[in-house]
């Protein structure tokens, strides 16, 4: 006996709650499979940005989809808000790369230029010097010498967007199976039937979208997630007056006011441990961009992986071989939230990938 959905996703974090609800949206019936606790989440340990500043430098298709998403955000937030009563802190003051020397600064000039360029004045931004950062961040310490500011930038609780996404996912007829690892993925008739550890499940169409998980899912439908993990570490501070009044890279305050600090990466495969070397480094970036923290406690650290691809860009495919399965993995799943609900969901409703997803398939990695 199997239960027969429209759609199935498998994976429970960001980008499945995203893409479930994208679908049941336009009303497909539909269920989530995810793994469960055991599992590596990163939609459990991210910094929570929506960061249009440094994605896509060099990658024009990249930046485009990113800032697509940026854009989308506010609809989406308030349209989640509306649905569930859920509160995302989807805020958008624009955000703050820091520079703590002359070197960091001249790099971020040419990065900035480069991400200007391909995106054709879409995206805007400001190199700020010292003295127009502190109007901007009047708590930066003596040794900021600028940054870039970028309007398009925000951010918002990882948590609760996942947790807004996810209930209005259930209140559209939704199903989420926790405890329901996908074992084996099979062709049958026009459809899938797909085999977890509980339970059978029959369905049209079926997008993987666990994260790591996806490596070992991808060959079952013939295409292939050259995914691997990438470690981050971050500490959150006990709460602070307000000083911080836009996401910077490193540092961002959350509406409870607590400092979340972040931005490390480690390519040490499955490792989640939080390391003191780690957490000294982005503490002491932090503590010099704002000597204010030299003072705070802190509450909480952990690590967390990435679902990293070979080239840092997402990766959507489709497959040739078995229509109907579609393939997802990125490591900005905060940011492109908006518009994997809202754009990519209804191509995998429609059965077809848009052409400015072609690009992004796994095939760019063909030689
Ligand atoms: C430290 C850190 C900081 C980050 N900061 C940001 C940020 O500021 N902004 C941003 O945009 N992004 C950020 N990210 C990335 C973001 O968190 C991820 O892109 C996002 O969580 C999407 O992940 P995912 O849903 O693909 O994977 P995950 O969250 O890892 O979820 C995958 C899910 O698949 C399930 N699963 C796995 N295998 C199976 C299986 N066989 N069957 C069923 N279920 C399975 C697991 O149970 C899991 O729930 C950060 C990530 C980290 C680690």
């Amino acid at each position: 006996m199997s239960t027969s959905y429209d759609a199935i996703v498998v994976g429970g974090g960001l980008l499945g709650s995203a893409v479930g609800y994208g679908l049941a949206r336009q009303g497909l019936r539909c269920t989530i499979l995810d793994e469960g606790d055991v599992a590596y989440r990163a939609a459990r340990g991210n910094f929570g940005l929506v960061w249009v500043q440094s994605k896509g430098i060099g990658k024009p298709i990249y930046a485009d989809w990113t800032m697509g998403s940026a854009e989308r955000y506010p609809e989406f937030s308030t349209e989640l808000l509306d649905r569930t009563g859920i509160d995302t802190s989807y805020s958008a003051p624009g955000g703050i790369h820091i520079c703590l020397n002359d070197e960091e600064y001249e790099d971020r000039v040419e990065k900035m230029s480069t991400l200007t360029s391909h995106q054709n004045g879409r995206f805007k931004h400001e190199m700020l010097d010292r003295k127009a950062m502190l109007e901007r961040l009047p708590a930066l310490g003596p040794e900021v010498v600028g940054g870039s500011y970028s309007p398009h930038d925000g951010h918002v609780s990882p948590l609760y967007l996942m947790r807004s996404m996810q209930r209005a996912f259930v209140d559209l007829g939704g199903e989420i199976k926790n405890d329901n690892r996908v074992l084996d993925i099979q062709k049958s008739g026009d459809g899938f039937s797909v085999r977890t550890a509980n339970e059978n499940f029959s369905t049209a169409r079926i997008v993987l979208a666990a994260g790591l998980g996806n490596k070992a899912l991808a060959p079952m439908v013939g295409l292939e997630q050259p995914v691997r993990p990438v470690k981050g570490q971050i500490i959150v501070t006990e709460r602070q007056a307000p000083f911080l009044d836009m996401p910077t890279t490193h540092a961002r305050q959350t509406g409870e006011g607590t400092i979340m600090i972040g931005d490390s990466h480690e390519d040490i495969g499955f490792d989640i441990r939080s390391t003191p070397q780690v957490m000294q480094t982005i503490a002491n970036r932090a503590r010099r961009s704002f000597p204010v923290l030299s003072k705070a406690k802190i509450v909480r650290t952990w690590g967390a992986l990435r679902v990293m691809t070979p080239d840092g860009l997402p990766i959507y495919d489709q497959s040739e071989t078995m229509p109907g399965a579609f393939t997802a993995a990125c490591h900005s799943g905060v940011t492109l939230a908006a518009t994997h609900a809202m754009v990519y969901a209804k191509y995998v409703a429609d059965g077809q990938l848009g052409r400015e997803l072609e690009g992004l398939s796994v095939r760019r990695f063909d030689v």
